[in-house]
């Protein structure tokens, strides 16, 4: 048994079989073979050797060649380990004796040795565990050949373990098959984070590297509760994990219950929960979980789940599904937030060396109008099929609001022209998620109807700290003083000139946080939808000037730590059977 030590970015206990999608994407699942079709699988084992061989040998002649002996030497290397007859034999066993496809066998054996190099300290024993992956890989790459499987050909329900997902590969997992997944890379902000939580899967990224240690098919437990992995599970561990899953299910079940009481706190004032989604089809389990509204569409998903950009007609329709899914409930539409992380698979205009601080999000749409104005002219067609509001993300400075809303007066006038209707008085707003939109509040609020506050970038660009990134996950947090000023900060500033306020990063999603955030006057959270009923819970089992108190003390803490330790112990006071 091994257990592995990631960032939790998506509740709840998986167990099951893996799948390892290295950095190629290959994927090697656990075959057997029918008794009959073992000499033919020896026959694939031996061809893919030869092919493999002789396209090392190719290699070595040609940079012999060009390099001299010297560079060479290392293909002779691979050929000479490619060809042991030790190594031979031993897949012939796997294949004869256990049944194992070729492909696992290969990628079992392999993996194994390059593993006891690993375990060897220096950097020439390194490099020889390298050139076996790389061995590994040309004999898959034969093996596999065209059917070398994606992400999107699942047919069971699988874990998925991985190097890497993008959040347009998360986007495009299928909620029916996996059941969770585990990432190398990653951050506790990232979008591949967020989509898992989207798809209610439990998640854990940021590991480290670990695929050596693991093959297809075996058993793993993925829990997304407190950001643990747990590799070859012994019995015992395997029975209390299954427990935690039944408990889980009997939290499910008494949250459910909640479902149609309104999220009002103990002494009677009403707090607003509203769904964050990323696709459509998510609008339907906001009205299943009881929410008020959308609060967050994050529109830029519709590029990422496709290879060809989207016609107006595209969005429109897309558009036009959530409102009427969501019956007349206000539903704020953000205006395209790509960039930074967000990358669709059609080519982008700059290759850039530090994408948050880059073109992305109001910044690219500013600057490529014609994506900027299909979008909002999609929107306020859209408009008069329900109650839709349009949302501008990043905005940093009154300058780039005032242009965002020039363009959008554009795209009216157009419409006006060729007599198409849309809704007059739709409602314009803006996400508060960089630092200078907090200090700038005063001004902001005359120009917009509403605000919604990012957390995820307010606090990557508040302390410095790219969301993305592993090794700096410690420092990303929502509890920093420094981000619970600027919170209320911009709380304080929107109750002034009685604008709305929601907040819809993931610390609104996050049970923790929702006692101190009701004591800092906010009443709107939009959070995704399998969170709702917990928040809900919560909302119902406080009073606001409970809440006040907390976040009164809370507020004079010096450090994100002492600020955790103090939400968490209110929590468990009120609700000892939270899970935290
Ligand atoms: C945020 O930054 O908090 C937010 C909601 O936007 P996104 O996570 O899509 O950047
Ligand atoms: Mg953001």
């Amino acid at each position: 048994m091994q257990r592995l030590q990631g960032i939790a970015v998506s509740p709840g206990v998986a167990i099951g079989e893996a799948i390892v999608f290295d950095h190629e994407g290959f994927r090697i699942p656990r075959r057997f073979l029918p008794r009959d079709a073992v000499e033919a699988e020896l026959t694939r084992l031996d061809e893919s050797i030869a092919a493999a061989a002789s396209e090392i040998d190719l290699n070595r002649q040609r940079v012999a060649e060009q390099l001299g002996d010297d560079y060479a030497a290392i293909f002779s290397a691979h050929l000479q380990m490619l060809q042991d007859r030790r190594l031979h034999d031993e897949l012939e066993q796997m294949i004869r004796d256990r049944h194992y496809s070729a492909e696992y066998s290969v990628s079992r054996a392999l993996r194994r040795y390059a593993k006891v190099f690993l375990s060897l300290e220096g950097d020439t024993m390194a490099e020889r565990a390298n050139d076996i992956f790389d061995i590994e890989k040309r004999l898959l790459r034969h093996l596999l050949g065209q059917r070398r499987e994606g992400l999107g050909e699942l047919t069971s329900e699988v874990l998925i373990l991985a190097h890497n997902l993008t959040p347009s590969e998360t986007a495009n997992l299928s909620p029916e098959f996996v059941r969770g997944f585990v990432t190398e890379m990653g951050g506790p902000g990232s979008h591949t984070a967020i989509v898992a939580e989207a798809l209610d899967i439990p998640a854990v990224v940021g590991t480290g590297p670990f695929l050596t240690e693991v093959s297809g098919g075996e058993t793993v437990i993925i829990d997304g509760d407190h950001g643990l992995v747990i590799l070859q599970p012994d019995e015992e561990t395997l029975a209390r994990y299954r427990h935690e899953v039944d408990e889980h299910r009997h939290l499910a079940a008494k949250l459910e219950t909640l479902r149609d009481l309104p999220a009002d706190t103990l002494d009677g004032h009403h707090v607003t929960l509203l769904g964050n989604i990323e696709f459509p089809a998510e609008a339907k389990q906001c009205q299943e979980r009881g929410s008020e509204g959308i609060g967050l569409y994050r529109t830029e998903f519709l590029y990422l789940s496709r290879d060809v950009q989207p016609s107006e007609e595209d969005h429109v329709l897309a558009y036009n599904e959530v409102t009427q899914a969501m019956q007349g409930l206000p539903v704020v539409m953000r205006t395209l937030d790509l960039g930074a992380d967000k990358i669709p698979n059609f080519p982008m205009p700059e290759d850039e060396p530090n994408p948050f601080l880059g073109l992305r999000s109001i910044r690219l749409t500013l600057k490529h109008l014609d994506l900027f104005r299909t979008q909002l002219r999609a929107m306020l067609r859209a408009s008069t099929s329900g109650n839709l509001r349009i949302m501008f993300p990043l905005i940093t400075t009154l300058i780039e609001l005032r242009r965002a809303k020039m363009v959008l007066s554009d795209a009216m006038e157009d419409l006006d022209e060729e007599g198409i209707d849309f809704d007059r008085n739709i409602q314009v707003g803006m996400m508060v998620e960089v630092p200078s939109a907090v200090l700038m509040m005063d001004r902001f609020v005359e120009e917009v109807d509403f605000f919604s506050i990012g957390t995820n970038d307010l606090v990557q660009y508040a302390l410095a700290v790219d969301r993305n990134n592993k090794d700096v996950a410690s420092l990303y947090t929502a509890s920093d003083p420094a981000v619970l000023r600027l919170i209320r900060m911009a709380i304080n500033a929107a109750k002034k000139r009685d604008k709305p306020i929601s907040m819809c990063g993931q610390m609104s999603g996050n049970p923790q946080y929702t006692m101190l955030l009701l004591g800092l006057g906010l009443r709107s959270f939009s959070i995704v939808p399998a969170a709702i009923p917990e928040i809900k819970r919560i909302c119902r089992s406080v009073t606001i000037p409970q809440c006040e108190e907390l976040a009164e003390r809370v507020m004079t803490l010096d450090s994100s730590r002492d600020v955790k330790t103090a939400l968490l112990e209110e929590l468990t006071r009120l609700l000892p059977d939270q899970p935290v």
